[in-house]
């Protein structure tokens, strides 16, 4: 049992606010604190007649560390569960030092003015954290998070080493628009426009964006394209999980999809390069974001389902062994429950997971961790619990 700071209150936190309140046996209260309070204020008058979870609100910059240390000690949150951008990452992690309170994101840093995924900024903070006694828990959404634990617990009950994981991230979800990211569209161009890269042989092997294409069909969905992304999980699962040669991440994309973003760099819409535009500089890819569908208004329209989880092969008992982990989440029932799609969904329910494991005690170190490098177990049983079953596949087509 404790208290809860969620700071944001998007398309993601909306979910992980939905899933506390139904969890009010552990999260006793919650803060929502974000920019815009107003929106934190309209899901507290909707959600708190259903639930026995205290909701506080609050306007924060969470830029600003000394905003943050005063809200957090205002409020003595047992943990904060960063749900706004990657680019508050750092500083809210500084407000938690300040305060000794825990730390729990879903993305990790990334500089404003450059695409470039990588957790080093995250992992210098380590033994400031070990020395504060306090844990960070990095990436607890589905990929990076579920993907991690799904690993961990591969390495775990099936395999002695694990060689090869391609991860493969399906949404065979249809909003009806011809273009509109489900989620931060900021953060998903940045992501897909940023050259691919996977990890052989502990080396970063580079490739042109969307470079490399295969073809998969996923349960539960259907035969679709994928491509061979960067990702970030892909860094820290290489140096955590025993035996790998090679680690890729595949996420699919529609040709409607992939031909509105060619189009939109070709003109430059995705740059972030800020240019001068009638006497006001401004990023192109942000004024893009200000005129695409906003992803929280994604929910009502999307029908499909989701298809996420890693494929492993390794070796067990000296014997080579395959075994594909995934979860399939249906975009029409993550809107009945919680009315948002399921890209924010199975974001949402693993924050709030991550979140938990902290609270009660399950992980607890101090120090900052990627959550492979914590036991799976729990967070395997409270997926199941909490929303997002898993299944496993013992022969699954495998990714040539
Ligand atoms: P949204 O843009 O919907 O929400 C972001 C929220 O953060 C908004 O409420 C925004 O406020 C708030 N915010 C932004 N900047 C600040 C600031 N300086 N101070 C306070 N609040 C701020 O994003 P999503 O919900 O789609 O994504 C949230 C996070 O989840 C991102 O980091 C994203 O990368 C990550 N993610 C992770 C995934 C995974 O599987 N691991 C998958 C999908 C997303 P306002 O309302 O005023 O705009």
């Amino acid at each position: 049992m404790g208290k809860c700071m969620i700071i944001g209150c998007g398309g993601v936190a909306s979910v992980a606010i939905h899933k506390c309140c139904q969890n009010s046996g552990i999260f006793e209260g919650i803060m929502i604190a974000s920019r815009t309070k107003s929106k934190c204020d309209a899901l507290r008058d909707k959600l708190q007649p259903t639930t026995k979870t205290v909701i506080e609100t609050a306007q924060v910059n969470a830029d600003n560390v000394d905003e943050l240390v005063t809200l957090i000690n205002s409020y003595k949150p047992d943990v904060v569960l960063n749900l706004a951008l990657p680019y508050q990452d750092l500083t809210i992690m500084d407000a938690c030092l300040a305060t000794k309170t825990h730390y729990v994101d879903t993305a990790n840093y990334e500089p404003l003015d450059t695409a470039k995924f990588e957790y080093k900024w995250q992992w210098a903070y380590r033994e400031k954290f070990e020395q504060a006694g306090i844990t960070a828990l990095l990436g607890s959404g589905f990929d990076p998070g579920v993907t991690g634990v799904f690993s961990a617990y591969a390495m775990k009950h099936e395999f002695d080493e694990i060689n090869y994981i391609d991860i493969l991230d399906c949404n065979g979800g249809d909003h009806g628009y011809p273009f509109a990211t489900n989620f931060n569209p900021e953060i998903n161009i940045r992501e897909v426009s940023a050259k691919g890269s996977y990890i052989e042989n502990g080396e970063w092997v580079e490739t042109e964006p969307m470079e490399i294409k295969r073809v998969y069909n996923f349960k539960g969905v259907g035969e679709k394209d994928m491509y061979l992304l960067h990702h970030e999980e892909l860094e820290s699962l290489a140096l955590n999980i025993k035996g790998i040669k090679r680690i890729r991440f595949f996420m699919t994309f529609g040709q409607s999809y992939l031909t509105h973003l060619k189009c939109l760099e070709n003109v430059g819409m995705t740059s972030i390069e800020p240019i001068m535009y009638e006497g006001r500089e401004i990023v192109p890819l942000q004024f893009l974001k200000a005129v695409l569908p906003d992803p929280a208004t994604l929910g009502a329209r999307t029908v499909g389902k989701t298809n996420i989880g890693c494929i492993f092969r390794g070796k067990k008992d000296g014997k080579d062994k395959t075994y594909y982990l995934y979860n399939i989440c249906d975009h029409q029932e993550c809107y009945r429950e919680v009315g948002s799609q399921a890209i924010s969904y199975t974001t949402g329910v693993p924050a709030m997971i991550g979140a938990m494991m902290i609270m009660t005690g399950q992980w607890n170190r101090a120090g900052v961790y990627n959550i492979e490098e914590f036991d799976p177990d729990p967070f395997m049983q409270a997926l199941n619990e909490w929303g997002l079953p898993w299944e496993e596949d013992f022969n699954p087509t495998l990714v040539d």
